[in-house]
């Protein structure tokens, strides 16, 4: 058996991001009206730090604007809402974004809520929660939105196939299940009390794996010729002390059996900050009721 085909996100992000900086040239030529993104940071988290720089700077490459909001670690709930309030009606602001996670006295569901649902471009708001599975106009979570475009690229209609997400979180389980349901897939959601979870992964024709465990997913896990998304990024130690980061599938046994796989990097990572761009470019088109560019014919 050949080996899979390797899904490029590198390549697919960098074409989307290319899309939305024409999507933005001709929003702001034809209609002056600039994108704009603003991303709230508490604190010092390095990675977190790291995040909010790239995320910034892609948001000015594709011609959009950007407010970075940075807070000290020590900032009250209140000072956080706030600053949110103050967003919430800037017109100059489209999307907000709250760097995740927040310091601990700080209640991160409280900040989620206070977020104006049609400027929330991660998609968290109980409102897009809600209308993301009721099946109205929803801002997606940017990761599982990311996934399900690959896919849909890789395989077109997605009607009737067997679907596995491992992993039920908020930001990333949860929505995709929601985007495999609107593409007609028959779609299981496991975690960790899921009883036999290899015999469950066998079955499936889609594997989407969100679970934060290095190498989880073993090759004879998988169905042959399934198409594999491998969500995690877990950064390992090897036995010379080397740093390398991977998947939450083991990617050397798993692409002799696939159809088809997304690499740890260049696979869904790259996918998130394009999504997060298409979310603000989709939140400004919608606030001046503007044509709304669409995602792959997704959401
Ligand atoms: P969470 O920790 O919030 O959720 C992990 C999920 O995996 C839970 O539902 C948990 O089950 C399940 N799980 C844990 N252990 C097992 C197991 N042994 N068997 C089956 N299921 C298990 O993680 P996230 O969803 O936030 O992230 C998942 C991964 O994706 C991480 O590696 C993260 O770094 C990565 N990630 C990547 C992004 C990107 O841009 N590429 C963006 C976001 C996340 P239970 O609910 O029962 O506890």
């Amino acid at each position: 058996m050949t080996d899979a085909k390797i899904i490029d996100g590198t390549l697919f992000s960098a074409t989307l991001r290319e899309r939305i900086q024409a999507q933005v040239r001709d929003m702001r030529d034809l209609h002056h009206v600039t994108p704009g993104l603003a991303v709230v940071l508490v604190g010092e988290d390095p990675a977190s730090q790291v995040y909010v720089r790239t995320k910034n700077k892609r948001a000015l490459e594709v011609g959009m604007k950007s407010f970075e909001h940075t807070l000290p670690a020590d900032a009250s709930e209140h000072h956080v809402l706030n600053l949110i309030e103050g967003l919430n009606d800037d017109p100059e602001v489209h999307g907000i974004l709250v760097q995740l996670p927040l310091p601990r006295h700080i209640d991160s569901q409280k900040v989620i809520e206070t977020i104006r649902p049609d400027k929330d471009v991660d998609g968290f708001h109980p409102t897009n929660v809600g209308r993301l599975a009721s099946g109205g106009q929803a801002m997606v979570p940017c990761t599982p939105l990311g996934c399900a475009m690959l896919l849909k690229d890789h395989l077109g209609d997605m009607k009737g196939m067997n679907a596995i997400v491992v992993g039920r979180s908020n930001i990333v389980g949860k929505p995709m299940v929601q985007l495999l349901l609107r593409e007609n897939c028959t779609v299981t959601i496991a975690h960790s009390q899921t009883r036999d979870l290899a015999a469950e992964c066998r079955r499936a024709d889609i594997l989407v794996a969100a679970v934060g465990r290095p190498e989880m997913i073993r090759g004879d896990w998988i169905k042959p010729g399934a198409t594999v998304i491998d969500v995690g990024i877990n950064r390992i130690t090897l036995p010379d002390g080397a740093k390398k980061l991977v998947g939450d599938v083991c990617f050397a046994e798993a692409v002799k059996v696939a159809g088809a796989i997304t690499p740890v990097p260049g696979g869904v990572g790259p996918m998130t900050i394009a999504v997060l761009l298409r979310n603000t470019l989709v939140a400004a088109s919608r606030l001046h009721r503007l044509p709304v560019p669409e995602a792959e014919g997704l959401v």
